[in-house]
């Protein structure tokens, strides 16, 4: 019976536990419990232990909790990483998005595939990506180009049309243009 669940039946308790270990102090409570009572009832069908309490089948079957035994299996994994013998290179390399997504041009976090936009060849979050000057958002293809930077087409007239240019011009040219 022991040799049964070890061999068929905790494996799939604690199959790559090292990425799901649910920590109790993480909240996951109900989680170690209802897998705890997977060991606890195959042990209670145990003829000779069968009656006693959980803690004293395991001491007489010389089984650990599972929770235990997942802290050894971290343990181990822990060990294996600092002397070497795992490589997890490409473990990584399949996940890239944990590592390195791409950042957005105005405000440096990271950008995934549902929110971005490629504008003045860079990209932006879709939130981000807005007039320079005025701050009124803008969608790909509104915008006009100034020096690599989007300005929408008011405030492109404004400052950089034809009666803007020359830089000393500010003030007075933008009365002169109606809102
Ligand atoms: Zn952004
Ligand atoms: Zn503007």
């Amino acid at each position: 019976m022991l040799a049964i669940y070890k061999a068929l039946i905790r494996p799939h308790l604690e199959y790559c536990v090292q990425l799901w270990n649910p920590v109790a102090a993480h909240g996951n409570w109900a989680t170690v419990l209802e897998l705890e009572s997977v060991q606890r009832r195959f042990t209670r069908l145990i003829d000779e232990v069968g009656t006693l309490p959980y803690s004293r089948r395991l001491e007489i079957l010389n089984l650990t909790t599972l929770a235990e035994r997942r802290i050894r299996g971290d343990l181990i994994e822990a060990f294996k990483a600092t002397s070497g013998l795992t490589d997890y290179g490409s473990v990584f390399v399949k996940m890239p998005r944990f590592q390195s997504a791409p950042k957005c041009h105005a405000c440096k976090k990271s950008v995934y595939a549902n929110e971005e936009l490629h504008a003045v060849s860079r990209l932006y979050h879709k939130m981000c990506f807005k007039c320079m000057k005025c701050e009124k958002r803008l969608t790909s293809g509104q915008e006009t180009e100034h020096e690599n930077e989007p300005y929408c087409k008011n405030c492109y007239g404004k400052y950089f049309g034809p009666r803007g240019v020359g830089g000393a011009c500010t003030a007075g040219c933008l009365q002169l243009q109606p809102e």
